[in-house]
C-alpha cells in the first residue's frame, strides 16, 4: 500500500515538473498571439503616397530547386510558393552540375506571372562563394579558378557577381570588381537555432504561428553589415546589399519509404514561408516593364532595398536626395552642394528611421512616417528602419535596411 502512495507521489511531482517546464513556452505562444494581432494592426495602418517615377516590386534571391543537389523542392513548389506570397520576381542560384547545365534547367522567364532570373551560386578554389546572375554552365569551373579570375572572367561576360555568405569568405583583401554582398541570409540565421528550445517552442506554436517561430532566432547582422559599411566607405565605390532565402526547403524531419514516398512530414523551411519572412524589393521607372534586363539593372544599380516584410509589408518604402536640380534614389550618387544634400525617408507604416553615414549612426527620427535629413559632408548614407511597436526585442532587429545614396 504504501509502495504504491510513494509511487503516485513520485508521478505527480513529475507530472508538475514538467508542466512547470512548459509554461515558458506556454507563454511565448502567448506572445506570438499578441505579436500577430500586433501586426494585422500595423498592416490595416499602411500609408502608401508615393506620386514619384518609381514602381516597387518585391520579390525573394537565392533559391535552390532539386535541380542543384541537396534540396527536395520542385520547379512547381517555387512557383507555387511564389504566386501565394505575390511576389514579382524570384531569382533562382542552382547549385551547378558536372553533368548538367543547372542555370539552363532551371526556371526562366515569365512562370505563372512571376519573373524568374536563372542563376547559379558557386564556390571558388579557395571556397569563397558567388551568386552569378544570370547562371551559366561555365559555373561549374568555378572551384578550379581563383576568386579574383572567377570574378573579372563572369563580369566580362555582363553578369552581375554578389559576394554570398560573407561570414565564410576569405578574399577580403584582394577580391574586388564584384557587385555587391549579401549581408542577410536567411538559412544561416536559421543555423544558429537552439534545437531543442524550438523544438519546445515548435511543440506550443508551429500549428498556429509556424510564420512567427522566425522571430524566435532573427537577428540584425551586424557583423555582414559592418563589413559592408567598411568596404564601402574605404574602396569608394557602389556595394549592392542583397537579401538571401537560401531557400532550400530540406529542413525538416520526415518518415519515407526507399521509393520516396512520405508519410509523415514535419517541413521547418517550406518555400511558402520562406518567401514570406525576408524580401528584396526593386525600384523600376514607371515607364521600364518588368523584365530580366530591368531587373538585374535595377538590382546593380543598387535600386533595391531589404524588407523583413513577415513583420510588415514594406511596399512604398523611399530613400531619395535632392540637391539643386538633381533627384536621385538609393543606389545613386548626388554631388555635394553648398547648404548640403537633402536626404528623404518615406515609410508606410509608422516607424523609427536611423541614418547611417559610412556605417555610424547619424541621427533617428523616432515613429515617423517620414524624415528629411540634411547632409553636409561626403559619405555613403543609408537607412534602417525599425518596427519598435512591436515589442522590445525589435528595437534592435530592422524591419528595412536601405541601400545607401553616396554623397560625392
Ligand atoms: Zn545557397
Amino acid at each position: 500500500m504504501k509502495v504504491v502512495k510513494r509511487w503516485k507521489r513520485l508521478l505527480l511531482a513529475l507530472l508538475g515538473l514538467l508542466l512547470l517546464s512548459q509554461s515558458p513556452f506556454v507563454y511565448r505562444r502567448f506572445q506570438l498571439r499578441s505579436l500577430r494581432a500586433k501586426i494585422q494592426e500595423l498592416n490595416s495602418s499602411r500609408v502608401v503616397n508615393n506620386g514619384d517615377a518609381y514602381a516597387d516590386y518585391k520579390g525573394v534571391i537565392h533559391v535552390h530547386s532539386q535541380l542543384g543537389g541537396h534540396s527536395t523542392g520542385s520547379l512547381a513548389d517555387i512557383i507555387d510558393a511564389a504566386r501565394q506570397n505575390d511576389l514579382s520576381f524570384v531569382v533562382m542560384t542552382e547549385h551547378p552540375s558536372a553533368t548538367i547545365d543547372t542555370a539552363e534547367m532551371t526556371l526562366k522567364g515569365f512562370q505563372a506571372g512571376v519573373l524568374f532570373i536563372n542563376g547559379n551560386e558557386a564556390s571558388t578554389a579557395a571556397s569563397d562563394r558567388f551568386l552569378v546572375l544570370p547562371g551559366t554552365a561555365t559555373a561549374r569551373s568555378a572551384p578550379t579558378r581563383s576568386t579574383q579570375d572567377f570574378i573579372t572572367e563572369e563580369k566580362a561576360e555582363g553578369r552581375l557577381m554578389f559576394l554570398a555568405y560573407p561570414q565564410e569568405f576569405r578574399s577580403w583583401e584582394t577580391a574586388d570588381g564584384y557587385d555587391g554582398i549579401e549581408v542577410y541570409n536567411l538559412y544561416t540565421n536559421a543555423r544558429r537555432i537552439n534545437p531543442l528550445v524550438m523544438f519546445f517552442d515548435g511543440l506550443w506554436s508551429y500549428g498556429a504561428y509556424a510564420d512567427l517561430l522566425f522571430t524566435r532566432f532573427y537577428e540584425r547582422p551586424t557583423d555582414s553589415l559592418k563589413r559592408w559599411d567598411d568596404l564601402s566607405a574605404s574602396k569608394q565605390r557602389k556595394l549592392v546589399a542583397l537579401a538571401g532565402n537560401d531557400a532550400h526547403a530540406n529542413v525538416g524531419i520526415h518518415l519515407g519509404d526507399a521509393g520516396g514516398k512520405k508519410y509523415l512530414g514535419v517541413l521547418l523551411d517550406p518555400y511558402s514561408r520562406s518567401f514570406q519572412i525576408v524580401r528584396t524589393h526593386a525600384l523600376l521607372e514607371k515607364d521600364k516593364a518588368l523584365s530580366a534586363d530591368t531587373l538585374l539593372e535595377a538590382i546593380k544599380s543598387g535600386h533595391c532595398y531589404i524588407a523583413f516584410d513577415l513583420l510588415a509589408d514594406s511596399t512604398g518604402f523611399r530613400f531619395t536626395a535632392q540637391s539643386g536640380t538633381s533627384s536621385v534614389i538609393m543606389g545613386d550618387s548626388i554631388t555635394l552642394a553648398d547648404g548640403g544634400v537633402r536626404l528623404s525617408v518615406n515609410a508606410p507604416i509608422k516607424s523609427r528611421i536611423v541614418l547611417f553615414r559610412n556605417g555610424q549612426p547619424l541621427e533617428e527620427a523616432p515613429e515617423a512616417l517620414s524624415k528629411e535629413f540634411t547632409a553636409h559632408e561626403r559619405g555613403v548614407y543609408r537607412v534602417e528602419v525599425y518596427l519598435d511597436s512591436l515589442g522590445n526585442s525589435f528595437r534592435s532587429r530592422p524591419w528595412i535596411i536601405s541601400n545607401p545614396i553616396y554623397v560625392e
